[in-house]
């Protein structure tokens, strides 16, 4: 039925980079034997599932949307895709992404940006707004993500639907084309919160070959998603709202007007609703700015033409190894993949590095003491997760507009914490997302607020 779906609706979404039509019905009809003799391990088997191409396949093309990495058949599955294979899920396909992850649009993905299902003339968000749309157009009932800055929960807002990211940690990162390490995180895409927890039921645990994968093991994430569904779930749980994130005038009036909407739910529902100080928040996109893309650098060196994808000769005589590295970089990467790894290299560069790095790294300090002082007071922290709803196409391409667009989603990654965003209402027609943020290995908390406001 999805590839029915996908032959229908493919044609002007475009979530899809690669779709394994094959492969998925292959490993259905393995999954439907293993339900009959009762030997299916999860209760997610025969589900099929999307995966973003940044996220590797064995034996299936996976890009990260980079043309450096047009062909490339991985040789191994990440941690997560083995975890998919042994519980059963079909992958049906690779989900488009802005070039390794870096944009807020999928516009600068290297092979043509995806529609938001909602309105084909806006962009579904990014990173992973592959991901995020298939979902939406029921192309997949969950999906895949990575999310840096904000790359699972700012196109779950643009579409209507859910995503998470988990604790840093939770889900290892084995098999995840790099970005950001200290920042990355994989996590899922659904259309509701208990999809979302049973997805990363399946997927999150210790992983040895991810050298920052928690090493406790974790309670049923779905069991906490269905006791949010029993009434009284949240009486008296504490919400707090971060003031210095709220209170400015960077949300548009009707996402403000949704957000109050939804305070008043949560009330309603029982929670205890207070405004708290988080004074270091404001500044953690600009610590952000400078931490990823000097992570970028580093990460995206292997890009050399020798030892992944494509290579290009120049057209010289003389060309040696150095000059055909710089004419495969200079040709097969995008912009905004090269303005970041130019900012990084200089932001680490020698006689900067203290002024740059050093200094972005106590406003993440920083940051993580406003969380850690924050869940003195409340149980979970409550914003709209995007300034806006779905832009229109080309109105998150200049680099200021794509960059502060992270404004509420970054706090999260810099400090490690979990965070959901769900759908919150519409604004003019159009999905607006709210987030929860909850502390460090409390994924449980997220799905069960999650499931009650829901
Ligand atoms: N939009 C952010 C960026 O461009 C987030 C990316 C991400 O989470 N992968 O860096």
């Amino acid at each position: 039925a999805h590839l029915d779906r996908i032959a229908d609706v493919e044609g002007a979404v475009k979530a899809y980079l690669t779709v394994d039509a094959d492969g998925a019905l292959a490993q259905a009809e393995a999954a439907d034997k293993a339900r009959a003799e009762g030997t299916a391990t999860s209760p997610l088997a025969g589900v099929p599932v999307a995966v973003k191409d940044n996220i590797v396949t064995k034996g299936l093309e996976t890009t990260a949307a980079s043309r450096v990495l047009e062909g490339w058949v991985p040789p191994y599955d990440a941690h997560v895709v083995e975890k998919l294979r042994a519980a059963g899920l079909p992958i049906l396909g690779k989900t488009n992404l802005d070039e390794f992850a870096m944009g807020a649009s999928t516009e600068m993905s290297g092979y043509g940006p995806t529609h938001n299902p909602w309105d084909l003339d806006r962009v579904p968000g990014g990173s992973g707004g592959g991901s995020a749309a298939a979902v939406a157009a029921y192309e997949a009932p969950i999906a895949l993500g990575t999310d840096t800055g904000g790359s699972i929960r700012q196109p779950a807002s643009f579409t209507g639907t859910v995503g998470v990211k988990p604790t840093y940690g939770a889900v290892s990162r084995y098999g995840a084309i790099a970005m950001g390490s200290s920042l990355d995180q994989i996590g899922p895409a659904s259309r509701t919160v208990l999809d979302a927890a049973l997805l990363q039921d399946v997927i999150g645990g210790h992983d040895q070959r991810d050298q920052t994968s928690l090493p406790e093991a974790w309670a049923s994430l779905a069991d906490a998603a269905r006791a949010g569904q029993q009434p009284g779930s949240i009486k008296g749980l504490r919400i707090g709202i971060p003031r210095q994130v709220a209170e400015g005038d960077a949300y548009e009036d009707e996402v403000a007007r949704l957000f109050q909407q939804n305070i008043d739910l949560l009330k309603e529902l029982g929670a205890e609703v207070t405004w708290i100080d988080t004074k270091s928040f404001e500044y953690a996109v600009a610590a952000y700015y400078i931490l990823m893309p000097s992570e970028v650098s580093s990460n995206l060196a292997r890009y050399d033409s020798v030892r992944y994808g494509v290579r290009v000769t120049p057209e010289q005589q003389n060309a040696n190894v150095e000059r055909v590295m710089s004419a495969t970089r200079a040709a097969a990467l995008g912009p905004e993949v090269k303005r970041r790894i130019v900012l990084g290299t200089y932001t680490l560069s020698s006689g900067y590095y203290d002024a740059y790095y050093g200094s972005a790294q106590k406003v993440r300090t920083l940051v993580q003491n406003d969380f850690a002082d924050a869940f003195k007071q409340v149980d979970v922290l409550f914003t709209p997760t995007a300034l806006s709803g779905a832009k229109k196409f080309g109105e998150l391409t200049e680099p200021k507009d794509m960059y502060t667009s992270d404004l509420t989603s970054i706090p999260a990654n810099l400090a490690g914490v979990p965070a959901i965003s769900l759908p919150g209402g519409l604004a003019g027609g159009l999905p607006v997302g709210m987030q929860f943020m909850a502390p460090a290995r409390e994924d449980a908390r997220l799905y069960q607020v999650s499931a009650a406001l829901e």
